[in-house]
């Protein structure tokens, strides 16, 4: 098995204060299945108590799979703005 954080601590990140995905959170307030919170390798969803998720872009892996795995239309995706986003293998 793959230890995810390990490979992950090579990452680099350059945040843009306007985030790449935006979460439509009236949509997830009544999502059952919430996808997001065990697709996301990077674990930037997180439950709420009562309903729906928190989201954090910034540890984004540009992956793109919770815009797959969220059957809600829930989310605005798109690439970080040039020289923003991660950098993958910084050793
Ligand atoms: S799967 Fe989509 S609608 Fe459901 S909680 Fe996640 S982002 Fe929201
Ligand atoms: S694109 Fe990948 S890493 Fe980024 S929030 Fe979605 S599932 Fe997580």
């Amino acid at each position: 098995m793959v230890d995810i954080s390990m490979r992950l601590k090579f990452s680099r990140y350059r945040v843009d204060r306007e985030p790449h995905i935006r979460v439509n959170y009236a949509n997830c307030r009544t999502c059952k299945q919430r996808a997001c919170l065990t697709a996301c390798p990077a674990q930037c969803y997180l439950p709420r108590q009562e309903d729906g998720v928190v989201f954090n872009y910034e540890a984004c892996l540009e992956c793109g799979t919770c815009y797959i795995v969220c059957d809600r239309g829930a989310l605005a995706w798109e690439y970080p703005k040039g020289g923003y986003g991660v950098s993958f293998r910084f050793a």
